[in-house]
């Protein structure tokens, strides 16, 4: 409101000014008139008309008053030393001398007696006398500056408090920031600083001089712990403990000045900011334009206040924030540790639960081997180091026929007999006692018993685990086993003897490993050394004959499948590459479950046999003399191919071939040489068919032949060319040279021919007419 009227009066103060110039103006510059002089003085405000040079020619009383002087003192004085600011000297001269008016110029001058003032000032330039000169009216404006500048600050401080209160959420270094400007602004100073205090209030640390100082300051500042001792006399509001204002900085007599390159200081007032009664901060604003007052103290106060209350917070915040987590973290610490423990409870819980299952465990254990112990048919006891008896089991008792109170307390001598007690017990019992587990086996006789084939351990007990307190003796009776054992020795004898004598060697295949075992038999039959056999089925297989491999894999694939048996011979190769024929046998052996573990069988080397069995075979198709197949072989050929060729539909050529006149050749050159013609025409034969020809001597001096897969016409060359070519040889023998002939009756195997008689029927024909028609040709029917 104040401000308002304020602005109201200044305003119409300026009006009522222009008002005068402007009726001035019409004076011709002529201030000599009475009305004129009297305008000039009664004027409200300071008027003065001013040479170009800056001195004063004339001037009304208001201006002297103005000015703090008489109206005689100001006319003639030089206007250049009332500036404050040179530059607004300037400003004015220049406007003048161009012809231009001022208007409502605010300047800032320094009265006659030194205090300074702010005046509005309007001229404009003026002829007089008859020199150009500046009319210039002005009126003092200091109060309405002030107050102005007041409301200024007002605001600035209001707005510098409502910032404050705002700005909890900002970051201390902010805040702080923020009140450097706002004590500069609120306190209309140039420079600010803010200092903190240590706790005893020894040191400052400064947290910042307001940016306008950094920007005049040329100097490094010392940031960190100043003692409040050694710091001039900027710190006695500290020590004093109460604001300080120092309005004459420069002429100070305990000023002790400051580095060279530091802002200048013209005055100074700073702060302690207390809490409670620590100082805690130290506030300092300079350079402000006037002197500094309390007021400037109270602004500054007023927002240091704030913002320590802010600052304070926002600790306390940090403090609450910090000991939350730290509650937190606390919390979480604990909440871990119960997890563990949770965690070490739940093992032990665990443990416990096992604990409890082992001892059920080792409870049904323990009735387990009670019972076992009860009812095992072995002897099971416990005497002391004296042989004397302290548990015995229901078997001890029949095995002796005794009561368990009447061996209880006796001592194994006495139980068994001296003779049984020096022959086994005695020396195995010290064996025990020092530490050792003995056993034997041997034929006792014992007491009520009789002679028995027993196997007994004695194993050292230690309750302490040094010291041997007990012995506990087991015996097995072993007297049936040794009985079965024996029988089966005397198998086992008979068998290897019946093996031996039969050439067999026995082998076991185990199927899961591969392992095979043999006799040394087997490697006799192989051929191979003690130790050359690795005793593995891919070793057996690399010895037998690639021929025959396949089909004997087959076989034993099959009787493993079908859980059969075998009996197969295949050819082995021995390391002389001589080859074996082998005869094999076996049979599966399965587990409970009907699974094939293994295959036992026997081999036998049949290659003599096989030998021997082929000659008989071949002897018996075979006609001696001319070693052509017999008349028996070639008939059983014969009949297989016919069957053959019905089933097929393919073609086959017969011959029947007699040789011409043989009576007379015997005749002739004897029985001897008419055999060595028999085996010549084989030859021939042999020579001229093809080996999948069947030939053969079906009577005396007659043959056949079964061209198979021939037609008529190749099977008639055949024979006719078999004709000439014996026709043209003749047989040296016995001193003679033998020519012969022979005749061949040919026919083809026709489609209706249903039964072989009626193919050698036909061929037969066709020979008696070869033989009718004058021997030595053949006859095709
Ligand atoms: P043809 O031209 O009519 O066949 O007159 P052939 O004399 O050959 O006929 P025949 O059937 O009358 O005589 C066969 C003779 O073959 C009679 C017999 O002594 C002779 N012979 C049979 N087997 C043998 C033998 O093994 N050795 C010898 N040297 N002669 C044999
Ligand atoms: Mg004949
Ligand atoms: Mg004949």
């Amino acid at each position: 409101m104040a401000n308002k009227n304020l602005q109201q009066k200044y305003d119409a103060a300026q009006e009522r000014v222009a008002e005068l110039e402007k009726h001035l103006g019409l004076m011709k510059n002529e201030l000599d008139g009475t009305i004129h002089r009297l305008i000039f003085e009664k004027t409200p405000g300071g008027m003065a008309v001013i040479s170009l040079t800056g001195d004063i020619i004339a001037c009304n009383s208001e201006a002297a008053m103005i000015m703090g002087c008489t109206p005689s003192d100001l006319q003639g004085s030089d206007t250049g030393s009332f500036y404050n600011n040179p530059a607004d000297r300037e400003h004015l001269r220049s406007r003048i001398k161009n012809d231009q008016p001022i208007r409502d110029h605010h300047l800032s001058l320094t009265r006659m007696d030194g205090s300074t003032i702010w005046v509005s000032v309007n001229a404009r330039p003026i002829e007089y006398n008859g020199k150009p000169a500046a009319l210039a009216s002005f009126f003092d404006i200091t109060e309405h500056r002030r107050a102005l500048k007041e409301i200024e600050l007002a605001e600035i401080r209001f707005e510098a408090l409502y910032t404050i209160s705002e700005m909890t959420n900002r970051s201390e270094k902010e805040i702080l920031n923020f009140a450097l400007e706002a004590i500069t602004k609120v306190s209309a100073s140039d420079i600010g600083y803010i200092y903190f205090l240590n706790r005893g209030e020894t040191e400052l640390t400064l947290h910042a001089w307001s940016t306008s100082v950094m920007k005049q300051c040329a100097i490094e500042r010392n940031l960190q712990g100043q003692s409040v001792d050694g710091v001039g006399m900027w710190a006695d509001a500290v020590r004093q403990r109460k604001a300080v204002i120092v309005n004459d900085y420069q002429n100070h007599p305990e000023k002790k000045g400051y580095p060279e390159g530091h802002i200048y200081i013209r005055n100074h007032a700073n702060v302690p900011i207390f809490d409670d009664d620590r100082i805690v901060m130290l506030a300092g604003v300079g350079n402000k334009d006037s002197d500094y007052e309390e007021e400037d103290i109270r602004q500054v106060q007023l927002v240091m206040d704030g913002i320590w209350g802010i600052i304070q917070r926002h600790r306390s915040n940090a403090e609450l924030q910090a000991a939350h987590e730290e509650l937190e973290e606390k919390v979480k610490r604990r909440t871990a540790k119960l997890e563990e423990v949770n965690q070490e409870l739940a093992i032990l819980n665990i443990n416990l639960v096992k604990k409890d299952r082992e001892r059920e465990q080792a409870k049904t254990a323990l009735i387990r081997y009670e019972r076992i112990v009860a009812t095992t048919p072995d002897l099971i006891s416990l005497v002391d180091r004296n042989g004397v008896y302290k548990i015995v089991n229901n078997s001890y008792l029949k095995m002796f026929k005794k009561e368990r109170k009447d061996i209880i307390g006796k001592s194994i001598k006495e139980l068994v007999g001296p003779e049984v007690y020096e022959q086994v017990s005695k020396a195995n019992m010290d064996k025990a006692l020092a530490g050792e587990t003995a056993r034997v086996e041997s034929w006792l006789d014992l007491p009520a018993a009789g002679k028995r084939y027993m196997a007994v351990t004695y194993h050292p007990v230690s309750m302490d685990g040094n010291k041997i307190d007990y012995i506990s003796v087991e015996a097995r009776d072993m007297t049936d086993l040794k009985s079965n054992e024996e029988a089966l020795r005397v198998v086992a004898d008979r068998l290897a003897l019946a093996t031996n004598a039969g050439n067999i060697g026995i082998w076991e295949w185990d199927l899961a490993t591969d392992d095979l075992h043999w006799d040394q038999k087997m490697k006799e039959l192989y051929n191979v050394g003690p130790d050359e056999f690795s005793g593995m089925y891919e070793a057996w297989k690399s010895r037998v004959h690639p021929e025959d491999l396949v089909e004997v894999e087959r076989q034993l694939a099959t009787c493993i499948e079908q859980k059969g048996h075998i009996d197969f011979e295949f050819r082995i190769i021995h390391p002389d590459n001589s080859i074996h024929v082998i005869q094999t046998a076996g049979l599966i052996q399965t587990d409970s479950q009907g699974i094939p573990q293994r295959m036992i069988g026997v081999n036998r080397d049949i290659t003599k046999q096989r030998q021997m069995e082929n000659e008989l075979r071949r002897l018996a198709s075979t006609d001696p003399l001319t070693e052509a197949h017999n008349r028996r072989y070639f008939m059983e050929r014969l009949t297989a191919e016919f069957e053959r060729c019905k089933r097929y539909n393919t073609s086959m050529v017969l011959l029947s071939l007699d040789i011409d006149h043989f009576k007379r050749i015997n005749d002739t050159y004897g029985h001897p040489a008419g055999d060595e013609i028999l085996k010549a025409l084989v030859t021939l034969c042999k020579i001229t068919l093809r080996t999948t020809d069947v030939f053969g001597r079906v009577g005396g001096e007659e043959f056949m032949a079964a061209l198979t897969q021939t037609n008529i016409v190749a099977g008639e060359k055949t024979a006719e060319r078999l004709r000439q070519l014996i026709e043209q040889e003749s047989v040296k023998t016995h001193g003679h040279s033998i020519s012969y002939t022979i005749s061949i009756g040919i026919t083809e195997i026709h489609e209706k021919d249903e039964t072989i008689e009626t193919l050698l029927k036909r061929a037969d024909d066709a020979l008696y007419k070869a033989k009718n028609s004058g021997r030595n040709r053949c006859v095709v029917i």
